[in-house]
Order: structure tokens, then sequence, then C-alpha cells
């Protein structure tokens, strides 16, 4: 039973921690989706008072005005399930990919 255990544990650690690379950035205004922009391919979003670009396949905030700059602290992005949030200006900033793994125990 323990060794049950810790397999489902192990694997599920092992899913956890897989890297993947994600395919595009889901830019998320209010807890509405306003953006989609693929990481293959450079682009940017912004609005009075943030900026979002895509660079060499990663995704970062490279201007904002909210008091704590968290969100540019956070650097650059790419791992699918990976995300950047900004508080004050209630934008997110999610990685999205294909064929997602989810592990149900
Ligand atoms: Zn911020």
């Amino acid at each position: 039973m323990i060794v049950l255990l810790l397999v489902l544990v192990g694997l599920t650690v092992y899913f956890a921690l897989a890297p993947s690379a994600g395919e595009s950035a889901e830019i998320y205004l209010r807890g509405e989706k306003v953006a989609t922009l693929p990481l293959d391919k450079n682009g940017e979003w912004s609005n009075e008072h943030i900026k979002v670009v895509v660079s060499d396949g990663k995704v970062s905030v490279t201007e904002t005005d909210c008091p704590d700059k968290l969100c540019q602290k956070s650097g650059a992005i790419d791992q699918k399930g990976a995300s950047i949030v900004c508080l004050p200006n209630q934008v997110v900033v999610k990685i999205a990919g294909k064929g997602e793994v989810e592990v149900i125990v």
C-alpha cells in the first residue's frame, strides 16, 4: 500500500515538473481573455497601464504603471502553466499549450 502511494506521488511530481514549452500567451484583463499571442512570433499587447511583449519565444511585461512592479520583475516566461500576474492592473498573462496533461489522483 505504501509502495503504491509512493508510485502515485512520484508520478504526480513527475508530471508536475516535466518541462513543457508553451504555445501561446493568453492575456486576461479583469478575468476576461482579451488576447492570445503565439509564442513563435514576436508580438505585443498593451493598454494604458501595461505592456506585454512576446520576444524570442518568451513573454514578459516590459512597461507598467503599477506601484510594486512585481509583474515586470517576474521576468520572461515560456513554460506551459507559468503566469505573470499584475494585481493592481488586474492583468494575468498565462502560458497555454496543446495536449494538456492532467493528473487526477
Ligand atoms: Zn504590475
